[in-house]
């Protein structure tokens, strides 16, 4: 496989292969942009990468969508992700992350990584021990979720305005699947402004401390796409719309935290069509990311909900604008993203 090809037509900056003898780390850091700033994002630690094409596929799609994600939100940063592909069999995982710390140093800053999924806040600690280029921590900022959560529901009251000419969730019925970290805190936020939820997850343990504490109904993943409701918000894995869901929903609006919601780009034509109204998954959830963000300049919590809260105002522009001009928010979210990478 070439890969030059698709970093030159992709924008990319790097690709870096990183190895270490001892340990067994076999690791890719794939650096799209740093024009607004430091590449950041998470890093991935998977056993089931089954190529070495499909691990470099997966760095460079999530490095290039953390540049999109950054620049909408107004963060002087720049979009990077890495992977770690874990060796199988047993192995020392603290020396593992080690010597990814010394890898991620060797980038000089360049690079920011964080958590993501695979990998936990020890692991971030034993990368700490060799860079101070590693965001997300416990110790600091802590769990994202929350402020991801308070993201999405600003976003949400953005769409409310522009459905129902009021930014204002009172009473609306909003459908959420997955009720895990974001999905919990979400329906938290939705059960402070007087929306009426009602939630899906595979866990039922998470199912209902939602119905417990925030007075959710709670339905099967497959009644809960048949709902008839305001929002439906995907909370759990990408590819919540799909060629089988599509055509169930009986919603407004798709607005929730999960990333790569679309399994297909043209879902998000498909949602159009049904006068389905879309918030582009990158476009409101990036409250996590703003969360991590600011551990690089000092982290204030009460700045990072500030700054999650302006989402309402991009959510706002953008669906504007996509009235205005026709293009669907998704094509427009990514010309925004284009105007601020042009501007610097
Ligand atoms: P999580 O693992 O805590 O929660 C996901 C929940 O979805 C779990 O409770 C799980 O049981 C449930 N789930 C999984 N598959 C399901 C299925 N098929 N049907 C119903 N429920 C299912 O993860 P999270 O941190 O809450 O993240 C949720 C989504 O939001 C992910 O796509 C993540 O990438 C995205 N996201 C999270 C953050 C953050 O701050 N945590 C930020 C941005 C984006």
């Amino acid at each position: 496989m070439d890969y030059f090809p698709r970093l030159i037509e992709g924008g990319y900056e790097g690709l870096h292969f990183l190895s270490d003898q001892k340990t067994g780390l076999r690791a890719l850091i794939g650096i799209h942009s740093t024009k607004l700033g430091p590449a950041l994002g998470g890093t991935r630690a998977l056993t089931t990468y089954d190529s070495e094409t499909a691990a470099v596929t997966d760095v460079i799609r999530l490095s290039r969508g953390m540049t999109y994600k950054a620049a909408l939100a107004g963060l002087k940063l720049g979009g990077g992700k890495s992977v770690i592909v874990l060796p199988k069999g047993n192995f020392d995982r603290g020396a593992l992350f080690e010597a990814f710390g010394r890898a991620v140093e060797s980038l000089k800053g360049r690079y920011i990584c964080a958590e993501d999924s695979g990998t936990s806040p020890s692991d971030m600690d034993f990368i700490l021990k060799h860079t101070r280029h590693v965001v997300g921590l416990q110790s600091k900022s802590g769990d994202p979720s929350p402020v991801t959560a308070y993201g999405v529901v600003r976003g949400m009251e953005a769409m409310a305005k522009h459905l129902w000419g009021k930014a204002d969730l009172a009473g609306r019925k909003v459908t959420i699947l997955g009720v895990g970290h974001v999905g919990y805190a979400l329906a938290g936020e939705l059960h402070k402004r007087g929306a009426k939820m009602v939630v899906a997850d595979v866990n039922p343990q998470a199912v209902q401390r939602a119905v417990k504490e925030f007075g959710c109904s709670a339905v099967s993943d497959a009644e809960l796409v048949t709902q008839e409701a305001d929002i439906f918000a995907p909370c759990a894995l990408g590819g919540g719309i799909n060629d089988f869901t599509l055509p169930l929903l009986r919603v407004k609006a798709v607005a929730g935290a999960a990333n790569n919601q679309l399994a297909e780009p043209r879902h998000g034509e498909a949602l159009a069509k049904r006068g389905i109204l879309y918030a582009p998954d990158y476009a409101i959830n990036s409250g996590g990311l703003i969360n991590c963000a600011l551990e690089v300049l000092g982290y204030d919590r009460k700045e990072a909900l500030e700054r999650a809260g302006k989402i309402f105002d991009t959510i706002d522009e953008l669906l504007r604008r996509s009235k205005e001009s026709g293009q669907r928010p998704e094509a427009v979210a990514d010309t925004m993203v284009e105007e601020r990478l042009a501007h610097g």
